[in-house]
């Protein structure tokens, strides 16, 4: 079992949106793994120490993002190691590291003595190179605590740009071959139905399948489908009925490209509703703006699914003149009629 713990005040302050955990949680569904628990917390002692050991009651493994930068409010690492009675020992690699991404960055300026605060680690713990940053990721394993034993924790940092990259290559490969009990797992996304109508139509190959679980998720464009199983061998089967069975809604399957298409009006009202629907005002200029066409390969892995949602995302939010998100792809500029 896995559990996630979000440091941050931010987080609770709602200033940073928990994208790590909704990245983890996307690729541990990817590997088979749905987390038994999450928590969010702030960087105190007290917040840090109590969800560990909330979550360590609960999994064998947690993995925390956030607090491992060099400032002072950032000390996850050195509050758990405190908690777990280890010393923190300087790692050479980690400091050859940090001035590496240092010079890269800043080559005119003196490296400060805190950002060395970043190369020391907990004895005994496997350290995880930054390629994109310079606090390093750290494992500690066969971890006891408060009679929960042989528990591994898994510490990575906050930036999601930092974290996405440090899991996909380290913590991916580490944790597959830890794992058991994985599961199979399908995502749909299912256009024009209500959700009740969805999980109407799928009860027959449920009934037909008792391995096979379902979870709807309705969101306004549409309904998204999660088949998940313990047993591989009944997923292709499964697969098979739900192309049968939403042949004409199944939105993966419909073979045509996106187009983003977005209106923007020179002066308009904006209704009080969840879509801030907008309404021109007389006389007001209209323009019709057409992004750029994006086909859709079949067969994407789940992180590769992920690149394509983004890119499609930030391709209507620039059609809808948003600014798009940082890290997503790019597409290029827009023709405007
Ligand atoms: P930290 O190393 O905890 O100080 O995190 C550095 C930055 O990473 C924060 O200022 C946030 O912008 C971002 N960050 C930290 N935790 C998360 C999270 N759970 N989800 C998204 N962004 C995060
Ligand atoms: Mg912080």
């Amino acid at each position: 079992r896995i559990a996630i713990l979000c440091v941050g005040d931010e987080l609770l302050k709602g200033a940073t949106v928990n994208t790590n955990l909704a990245a983890i949680g996307r690729r541990l569904l990817a590997m088979g793994v749905v987390p038994v628990a999450a928590m969010e917390v702030p960087d105190t002692e007290h917040g840090i120490v109590s969800g560990l050991e909330t979550l360590l009651s609960q999994a064998e493994i947690v993995v925390t993002t956030g607090g491992l930068g060099p400032t002072a409010d950032d000390a996850t690492k050195e509050y758990v190691a405190r908690r777990l009675g280890l010393r923190l020992e300087e790692d050479g690699e980690a400091a050859l590291g940090i001035q590496r991404y240092w010079r890269m960055r800043h080559p005119h300026e003196e490296i400060p003595h805190r950002a060395y605060n970043q190369a020391l680690v907990p004895q005994g713990a496997i350290v995880l190179p930054n390629e994109c940053g310079t606090a390093p990721g750290l494992i500690l394993e066969h971890q006891s605590l408060e009679g929960a034993d042989d528990r591994t924790i898994i510490l990575l940092p906050g930036p999601p740009g930092e974290m996405k990259p440090m899991f996909d290559r380290v913590v991916a490969p580490y944790l597959r071959e830890r794992l058991t009990n994985r599961l199979s797992a399908c995502e749909f996304r299912i256009a024009g139905l209500g959700e009740s109508v969805v999980e109407d139509r799928m009860l027959p190959e449920l009934a037909r399948t008792p391995s096979l679980s379902a979870a709807y998720c309705a969101s306004p464009q549409c309904v998204r489908l999660f088949l998940t199983s313990p047993r591989a061998d009944v997923m292709p089967g499964a697969v098979a009925a739900v192309r049968r069975i939403f042949a004409d809604e199944l939105a993966s399957t419909a073979r045509c490209p996106f187009i983003p298409i977005g209106i923007n009006y020179s002066s308009y009202w904006s209704l009080k509703s969840w879509d801030a629907f907008q309404i021109p005002k007389p006389w007001a200029k209209i323009t019709l703006i057409i992004g750029d066409k994006i086909d859709v390969p079949e067969n994407l892995d789940d992180v590769q699914f992920e690149e394509y949602r983004l890119r499609f995302e930030n391709a209507l939010k620039r059609v809808s003149m948003v600014e798009p998100e940082e890290n997503a792809a790019q597409t290029n500029g827009e023709k405007r009629k």
